[in-house]
């Protein structure tokens, strides 16, 4: 079958379609068909590796140790396909050969302290496929029985159809932290307005947020400049933003300034909720800033590097704000409440969402085109079909 590898870990790109044997199923796994892959930040980290020390560590935890003992694995987490065989042991009210499917793709030990106390999404031992294990930019992927969401039992393709199939994994990663930021009725700011901070507007809309602010930070010089942040700005508030700001203070004077006002002056001294979902250094202290006293910041961006400067007594302590970490999605709470909201007409979350979906999908022989649309903005969300 026809897969996407990452040759090694010295380098960016050293991507590579491969020809590879069909993965083998175990007793108690699921093996599908990829109907469809998307490409994710995480994907975009992969193969710009250089860059982000702290993604390669954490490839080489589960493989090899250090770079020079890494084994090239199938990456890719997000899509959706068909059951095409079931192992012997797997129950057979879970998934039928036919059925249409996803998977979580963060494999949970089932021993540890966490995944016996009802959080397995944050379980000490996680393997996640597409970064640890071989995952599902290829032709065919094998999962356990046990991480398989089954969206035949959500209303299959005519509720979700495989454009929006294949990237719930990331949807379940927007939706997870607008639900902990439990924003119904109150005030939000999300920061960063990549793929994660579309959805997250479009999610909090959904989800009874009263007024939606959204942040990023125009960058003159690269992808991200102020005609490209112009569309996405555009984008968010179709999908549910009330007011979007470029915290650039060069390339868009006053705007910053404006929203910290705005924030301060019309919601009792900030805003109920702070969604950080862009990693930027320069947006932790937007989210101290703009967070009121008691608030609450949620944390799902990952910075590239250790924060050289983050005032914890001014942004937290003195204020009393809750901040907290957001990883995965709960197994599979997460899981349920967003296919229940996106199977549900009323809400409009489906109908949004289809905005960001780039409507030609990019066979993944073309892999290069398709990560390129995505790293330069020109795409949010895209589509990667093996096998074409
Ligand atoms: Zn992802
Ligand atoms: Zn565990």
């Amino acid at each position: 079958m026809q897969a996407l590898k990452k040759e090694s870990l010295t380098a960016d790109g050293l991507l590579f379609v491969s020809n590879e044997p069909e993965p083998s199923l175990g007793h108690s796994d699921i093996k599908i068909r990829v109907a469809a892959a998307s490409i994710c930040g995480t994907d975009q980290s992969i193969y710009q590796i250089t860059s982000r020390p702290g993604m390669r560590d954490e490839m080489l935890t589960h493989n090899g140790g250090n770079a020079d003992r890494y084994q090239p694995i199938i990456v890719g987490h997000e899509f959706c396909g068909e059951v095409v065989d079931v192992g012997e042991d797997v129950d057979p009210e879970l998934a039928a050969v036919g059925d249409y499917v996803t998977s979580e793709m963060h494999i949970s030990c089932g021993h540890c302290q966490q995944c016996r106390s009802g959080q397995r999404h944050i379980c000490k031992n996680i393997k996640v496929k597409g970064l640890h294990l071989d995952g599902a930019f290829a032709e065919y992927v094998v999962v356990p029985a046990e991480n398989i969401v089954n969206l035949e039992r959500f209303g299959g393709r005519d509720v979700i159809p495989p454009r929006l199939g294949a990237f719930l994994d990331a949807l379940g990663n927007a939706v997870h932290t607008v639900m902990e930021g439990h924003v119904a009725g109150n005030t939000v700011a999300i920061l960063g307005c990549g793929a994660q901070g579309l959805m997250a507007s479009a999610v909090a809309r959904t989800l009874g947020a009263t007024r939606i602010y959204v942040t990023d930070y125009s960058d003159p010089g690269g992808s991200f400049d102020a005609k490209r942040l112009a569309e996405r700005f555009q984008t968010a508030r179709e999908l549910g933003a009330d007011f979007c700001f470029d915290t650039n203070e060069e390339a868009a004077p006053g705007q910053r300034r404006e929203l910290m006002e705005r924030a301060r002056d019309e919601h009792g001294g900030g805003v109920d909720v702070v969604l950080e979902m862009s990693g930027a250094e320069s947006a932790y202290n937007d989210a101290g800033s703009l967070v009121k006293n008691g608030g609450r910041i949620l944390l799902l961006g990952i910075p590239s590097r250790p924060l050289r400067s983050f005032d914890f007594g001014k942004y937290a302590v003195w204020k009393g704000v809750t901040i907290r970490g957001v990883f995965g999605r709960r197994m599979f709470e997460t899981w349920h409440a967003m296919l229940d909201l996106l199977a549900s007409e009323k809400t409009g979350l489906k109908a949004r969402l289809d905005r960001i979906i780039r409507p030609e999908a990019v066979p993944l022989s073309d892999f290069e085109r398709g990560f390129e649309l995505v790293r330069s903005h020109e795409a949010v969300k895209l589509l990667l079909e093996p096998g074409r």
